[in-house]
């Protein structure tokens, strides 16, 4: 299958899953999730720092790629049937942090075409049809109070209305970019780019911590069904994590870019939004070759020669580099 400029935006967020890691696959069944989310947490901050630094747009949008290739890796590696290993490298800790639904879906499941958040309180209040799918207006209301049996309650309730309405999906990362333009257009209008990296940060963090909760709980909620519920709130914060990336990518249309940085775009695109589609196409596609590959050494499948302990070489090749004399 050949891929281009003209058709990524037209794939689903699950075959960027599928796809966009096979890049680094060889090199990737060398790490560990905790390996791999350690490098998207390394993008996600420096997409903050060059938000902070004003960097030129290729840079804030090379790591804006990064970011998205290492979550779309994360998506790809947490997928899984618990307690099932899927490489011989994986631990067993690692087989617990596992999600069941794919990438497309547990976005869905948290926004049905509507902020989770406003789902419950509009829901809550009665408020008409044609207003319960109004962009989010969350920041004109008191902050969340609700404790985690309501929570879980408007959970349920938010996933049996994503499946009643599943036919109104995004089909594709182009779809979902336009859907997350429109729930939270008047955040991304009223919020500066700082604050909204602070909130993909934020969003990051919450991953991280719903990660380690796969695997540690204390006695008192040690029981039936938790872990489906700590599930769930991984698969949450990954769609958070998600729609703070396109909500940042829509707010970069607001900044201003020179000709010059916008040089790869020709006459009719330096006018047209830019997409995450666009930004990982820059990042990891190739045109001459009709393909996702890597921006080091070209290729389809990596080949850069990287080293990886204890994959492909042993402790001790690695201590012994260690100098007996330190460095200072
Ligand atoms: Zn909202
Ligand atoms: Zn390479």
């Amino acid at each position: 299958m050949k891929y281009s400029r003209a058709t990524v935006g037209r794939m689903q967020l699950d075959d960027y899953v599928r796809i966009v890691p096979q890049i680094y696959g060889k090199h990737d069944r060398h790490r560990s999730i905790w390996d791999v989310w350690c490098h998207t947490l390394h993008h996600g901050a420096a997409v903050a720092e060059r938000i902070r630094k004003e960097a030129p747009a290729d840079k804030l949008f090379a790591e804006i790629g990064d970011l998205a290739l290492w979550l779309f890796t994360a998506v790809q590696k947490l997928s899984g049937k618990p307690g099932k290993r899927k490489s011989p490298a994986e631990s067993s800790i690692e087989t617990l942090v596992r999600i069941q639904s794919t990438c497309s879906d547990l976005v869905w499941h948290r926004y049905p075409g509507v902020c989770h958040l406003c789902y419950a309180r509009r829901t809550a209040s009665k408020v008409p049809g044609a207003k319960l799918l109004g962009p989010c207006d969350c920041f004109e209301q008191e902050s969340d109070r609700r404790g985690k049996a309501a929570k879980r309650a408007d959970l349920k309730a938010l996933h049996r209305f994503s499946k009643s309405v599943r036919s109104r999906k995004p089909s594709s990362i182009d779809e979902w970019q336009a859907m997350f333009g429109a729930i939270f257009e008047k955040n991304i209008e009223r919020l500066s780019p700082t604050e909204i990296g602070f909130h993909l940060l934020e969003e990051l963090g919450e991953v991280s911590d719903a990660m380690a909760r796969m695997y540690s709980y204390v006695e008192s909620n040690f029981r039936l069904g938790e872990p489906n519920w700590r599930q769930a709130r991984l698969e949450d914060q990954i769609a958070d994590a998600l729609s703070w990336l396109f909500a940042l990518v829509r707010k970069l249309n607001a900044m201003k870019f020179s000709n010059r940085e916008l040089k790869h775009r020709d006459q009719a695109e330096r006018t047209a939004q830019v997409t995450l589609s666009e930004i990982i196409w820059r990042r990891y596609g190739s045109d001459d070759l009709g393909a996702f590959r890597c921006p080091s050494c070209n290729s389809q499948v990596c080949s850069c020669p990287l080293v990886f302990v204890p994959g492909t070489h042993s402790v001790n090749d690695l201590l012994q580099r260690f100098t007996p004399r330190g460095i200072f």
